[in-house]
């Protein structure tokens, strides 16, 4: 379902990404880790088109998220395009980027409305759904101020569900949280993986939930795969000497 052909990616004179290719199979539970400054939130943000690229093609869902555009190099498709895009990907940031002065229910309703056209009952009642899943119905009318960095979690997973998306990335989703409150996340993401056939795509430094979460670990280190493999093989039996470091360290 997402398919990335040497892919090249520079901030100024900082290569991130350093021609790099990996595909995804429809359904499958990726997990992307390895050191700080690798590159993996940038995959994230470039499948979300919030970046431009080098060099190199992606494909998500048979459609090409970049075009060439002469010296600007690699731009992100037309926005029409794009909007259908987003359509199929839905974000999940470490930082949860609710919208500060909406309600929890206009959170989730507002890119259904914005982006599908979608009347206002069928939105909140999609939207309350959504919110009853990740626990949170009784706080359809709560601001984000008045929840815990859990709750704003759930919120913005439930956003990010409401338009129906084929791909969920999530991105270091639980390291802004007291860990107390890292297991409530942790519980509605497991449950969407198994209950969902979604394309799951998963930054993390929670070893443990990458291990039971992914079919894949992928291990990066500067802007390149190192190593991947089921999470029992990276986890237990790593062969690259730079995983085994990472993971001494870490684990
Ligand atoms: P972390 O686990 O710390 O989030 P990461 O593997 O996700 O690390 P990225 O966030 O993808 O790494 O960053 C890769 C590199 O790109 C880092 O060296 C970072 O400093 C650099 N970088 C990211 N965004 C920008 C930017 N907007 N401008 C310049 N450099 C950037």
């Amino acid at each position: 379902i997402i398919r990335i052909d040497n892919i090249v990616k520079r901030y100024g004179p900082l290569t991130v990404l350093d021609g790099l290719s990996m595909n995804v199979m429809p359904g499958e539970k990726l997990a992307l880790i390895g050191p700080s400054g690798s590159g993996k939130t940038t995959i994230l943000r470039i499948l979300m088109t919030l970046e431009t690229i080098s060099g190199g093609h992606i494909e998500v869902d048979g459609e090409q998220l970049y075009h060439m555009a002469g010296s600007s190099g690699l731009v992100p498709a037309d926005e029409r395009h794009l909007h259908r895009m987003r359509e199929k990907i839905g974000m999940v940031f470490q930082h949860f980027n609710l919208f500060p002065h909406k309600c929890v229910l206009d959170n989730v309703t507002l890119a259904p409305m914005l982006t599908k056209g979608i009347k206002r009952p069928q939105a909140e009642k999609r939207a309350m759904e959504l919110l009853d899943m990740v626990g949170l119905a009784d706080k359809a009318k709560s601001v984000p101020a008045q929840l815990s960095g859990g709750q704003k979690q759930r919120v913005a997973i439930a956003r990010a569900l409401a338009l129906s998306p084929k791909i969920m990335l999530f991105d270091e989703v639980t390291s802004a949280l007291d860990p107390e409150l890292v297991e409530e996340v942790l519980n509605v993401m497991r449950r969407l993986a198994s209950e969902t056939d979604m394309t799951m795509l998963l930054v993390t430094h929670e070893m443990g939930f990458a291990h039971d979460f992914a079919d894949r670990v992928l291990f990066f280190d500067r802007g390149k795969i190192v190593e991947e493999g089921k999470p029992g093989d990276i986890f237990r039996n790593p062969t690259q000497e730079r995983t085994q470091t990472f993971l001494r360290k870490i684990i």
